[in-house]
Formats: C-alpha cells, sequence, structure tokens
C-alpha cells in the first residue's frame, strides 16, 4: 500500500468506525400513565452529546402514538423510534414541533412526513431559517448529522380531541420564539411546555417577542393547573416549581437590562455582571446572558430613547 493510500484507508476507516459507535444511547423515563420523557444534556451542543440538549417525548395512547419535539438529527429521529416502539406496537400518528428552533426539529427527518405538524408560524419559521440551522448543526456536530435533511412539519388544525384515552390539548403560545406549541394532557396533567419553560437551566431568549410577553405567557401557563411539566430544557418536575424557575430568571434579566440601559451600561457590563445567590441553580446562566446581552439589549437600550 503506497503512503498515500494508508492515510486515505486510515482516514476512512476512522470515519466508519465513528459513524458505527455514535448513538445518543436514549434512556426513556416514564413520567406519568403512558408518558416517557427523553432527558437532553444541559450543557451546549458538542459532539459528545451529539446534539441532544433538549427534552423530547412521547405518549403512548391506546389508538397511537403521540411525540412531542424529535431532536437534532436524523440519528437521532431514528433512535427515538426504536425507543417508541419498544413501548408500544401502535402507529405513531402525530409528531409535534414545538418550535423552530433545530435542536426541537431536525430529527424530523426519521419520520412520516405527513404525521409531522407544528403552529403555523413555526412552518414559516422553518421555511425561513430551517436551512441555516442545519448547515451550523452540521458544522458543529458533523457524522451525528449524517442523511438529516430539512422535513418541514404542516400546520396542525386540529387543537383539542381525544386520543386513546387521553384528552389532549394543542395551545399556540409565543414568548420563546414568536409560536410556541404546548401540549397539555389534561388525563395525566402532564403540560409538555417546549421552551417556554427552562427548569434550572437559564432560558435561551434569541426569538422572544419580549420578556413581558414571555411572563405573560408563563402566567397563563399557570391557569392550567398542570400536575407536571416537561420543560424544553431542564428536569422534569412539578408545573409550579419549572414555571417559577423560568419567570425567577427572567424577572431577573429584564429588570438587569432596563436598569443597566437607564444608566447606559455597555453590552460588556451586561455579560460580566454579578450573579445573584438565588440564580446559582441555572445552569449555563453565564452562556444565556453573553448571548441576551448581544441580542436583547439593544433594544433595552433603544427603548430609552424612544
Ligand atoms: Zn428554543
Amino acid at each position: 500500500m503506497t503512503r498515500f493510500a494508508l492515510v486515505l484507508f486510515s482516514i476512512l476507516s476512522t470515519q466508519i468506525l465513528a459513524a458505527q459507535e455514535i448513538s445518543y444511547s436514549l434512556k426513556p423515563i416514564k413520567i406519568a400513565e403512558n408518558t416517557y420523557v427523553l432527558r437532553g444534556s444541559d450543557k451546549e451542543i458538542n459532539t459528545s452529546n451529539g446534539g441532544h440538549i433538549a427534552n423530547t417525548g412521547f405518549i403512548t395512547t391506546a389508538k397511537c402514538t403521540v411525540v412531542f419535539d424529535t431532536g437534532p438529527s436524523k440519528l437521532y429521529g431514528q433512535e427515538l423510534l426504536k425507543v417508541i416502539k419498544n413501548i408500544s406496537s401502535k402507529p405513531i400518528c402525530l409528531v409535534l414541533n414545538s418550535h423552530f428552533h433545530p435542536d426541537h426539529f431536525l430529527g424530523n427527518a426519521a419520520f412520516e412526513k405527513s404525521s409531522l405538524k407544528a403552529l403555523g408560524k413555526t412552518t414559516q419559521q422553518i421555511g425561513r431559517h430551517g436551512e441555516h440551522f442545519r448547515s451550523n448543526y452540521y458544522e458543529a456536530l458533523g457524522i451525528w448529522m449524517r442523511d438529516t435533511e430539512l422535513t418541514p412539519p404542516s400546520e396542525i388544525t386540529k387543537k383539542q380531541f381525544e386520543l386513546g384515552g387521553h384528552q389532549l390539548s394543542i395551545l399556540p403560545f409565543s414568548g420563546h420564539s414568536g409560536a410556541d406549541l404546548v401540549l397539555f394532557d389534561k388525563t395525566t396533567g402532564v403540560l409538555f411546555a417546549g421552551d417556554l419553560v427552562f427548569h434550572n437551566r437559564a432560558p435561551a431568549t434569541a426569538h422572544t417577542p419580549g420578556i413581558a410577553w414571555w411572563l405573560n405567557d408563563l402566567e397563563k401557563l399557570k391557569l392550567l393547573n398542570a400536575k407536571t411539566i416537561v420543560p424544553g430544557h431542564g428536569p422534569v418536575t412539578q408545573a409550579e416549581t419549572a414555571i417559577s424557575s423560568t419567570s425567577t430568571y427572567l424577572t431577573w434579566l429584564d429588570q438587569l437590562m432596563k436598569a443597566s440601559a437607564t444608566e447606559g451600561l455597555e453590552i460588556m457590563d451586561i455579560i460580566e455582571t454579578d450573579i445573584p445567590t438565588h440564580l446559582n441553580n441555572q445552569k449555563m446562566i453565564r452562556y444565556e446572558i453573553s448571548r441576551s446581552a448581544i441580542h436583547l439589549y439593544p433594544k433595552y437600550e433603544d427603548a430609552i430613547f424612544e
């Protein structure tokens, strides 16, 4: 073998090995009757977690299975499908995308296209930003993204229905991304909240129409009197705990930005701000403050001059 062939062989065999070895090793957690969650990592997307940072879940009703979010890649979607098939032999009739962020919907590529549904505005946002997100994820995650084609959902029309013994409601909000779908199962009291709720993990604010909107949505979520919340990120818990984890952080961030803009402080002052001790349990807080400072703070500065 020539030296060139040897190098080529070693590159190819490393890639084949990597392709064989990577797996999300999904472990479903049963959180209520017929209801399961796959917990995402509380870190940034990286080549160890393969982009599985958001929680996904599913409800295995007596008639068919409903999936909530499909994760970051086709491989993830395929592994999620295997997990579901190990638990229920029923078909998958509905696959919901909570919103247009790539950690929640790129796994669509593994599912039947006709089952993929989202809010109307989410379908437009995926049309506009989906390819860009997909190529960013390919760059960051490499082999994990293999064969992940953009597979957009269509608009959901049915909002309240009974399915195999579960009374389900699909509710539209907007505070996190402009179009945020939540799924409430009245039968079990489980609320799949998507990224409207982050639990002990600092919320990402890049596409919020405004923190006031988001806080308003959280107040409405409280009124559902859900028993259990599956947050978009962070551990599953009692509804009140997770909602107040999100609102405590957002209220603090809003006040910090308002006060800083009034004082004429710079973006760097926000990035380097002291974190109060009551927020020490919020994972990724320094990272998310930096992102919010860049995306959100200019709006607060503009508001001062209006
Ligand atoms: Zn999101």
